[in-house]
């Protein structure tokens, strides 16, 4: 009942419109007769136009990797979610590691964002994950669900069925290491488990839950193929059209 979505996060890449352009007019042939689910691609701001027209009546949706909570006014540097939804945008990142760990964003700072987002009706893919740390310490489970409480404080039924969760471990991000789909599944249905109980057992089947951490072509099949891991959010191997078609691919032919 849930449709899975794959996530290719660009990070601070691919931010000139030629090198945007050129990756994906080798991606979109390649995942044209992908249907089973739904394809993201998240550019940095300064390739959302060219990328929004190119894949205009493709399979592909477009996210941006960030926002910010007002809707416009004095704050410099900052992108507004009405000028995302006005530019074709259908999803937003929000709460990323490296947002929360290298400029600081906090639980309430995404919580708001997220609020934002739902009310332009730009679907949030929300990240959490635990640091190499609390894993160690065996408090991946405690951190997990501080940060749930937080990030989705005063939603609906309605709007957190609209919200992508990316769990994503910190300890697996850009390092190579890949949680197994052992340990991704079993953090998946813990939070499909805070869900039930905070919202109600519809809601926790909707929601969906992706898996991000040095996903590649040779690992996503064993990773989707768990049940309550609904497709991934990708950095480095989203990069190339090859590596993510692959990546696409795995997931369009999983038994979900
Ligand atoms: C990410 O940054 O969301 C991510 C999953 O990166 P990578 O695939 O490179 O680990």
């Amino acid at each position: 009942m849930r449709r899975p979505i794959i996530g290719g996060n660009w990070k601070m890449n691919k931010g000139l419109p030629s090198e945007a352009t050129d990756m994906l007019k080798k991606l979109i042939p390649l995942v044209k007769n992908i249907d089973n689910i739904d394809i993201v691609i998240a550019p940095p701001y300064t390739t959302l136009i060219p990328v929004i027209n190119l894949t205009k009546n493709t399979n592909i949706m477009i996210a941006a990797q960030n926002m910010y909570f007002e809707e416009k006014g004095a704050f410099t540097g900052e992108i507004s979610p009405i000028f995302l939804k006005e530019l074709g945008c259908s999803y937003v990142i929000l709460g990323h590691s490296e947002r929360r760990d290298i400029l600081k964003e906090t639980d309430e700072i995404i919580n708001k964002k997220v609020k934002k987002a739902l009310n332009f009706n730009l679907n949030p893919i929300v990240c959490i994950g635990e640091h190499l740390i609390e894993r160690e310490a065996n408090k991946a489970k405690e951190f997990i669900e501080k940060q749930f409480r937080i990030s989705f404080k005063d939603l609906s039924d309605e709007e957190l069925q609209k919200t992508v969760i990316a769990y994503e471990p910190i300890w697996a991000i850009g390092t190579g290491r890949t949680a197994t789909p052992e340990q991704a599944e079993e953090i998946h249905i813990f939070i499909r488990d805070l869900i039930a109980s905070s919202y109600n057992s519809k809601t926790a089947k909707v929601v969906r839950i992706q898996y991000g951490g040095s996903i590649k072509p040779s690992n996503a099949k064993y990773i989707f193929k768990k049940e309550n891991i609904d497709g991934g959010l990708v950095g480095g191997a989203s990069l190339q059209a090859e590596s993510f078609s692959e990546i696409v691919k795995a997931a369009n032919d999983s038994p979900f």
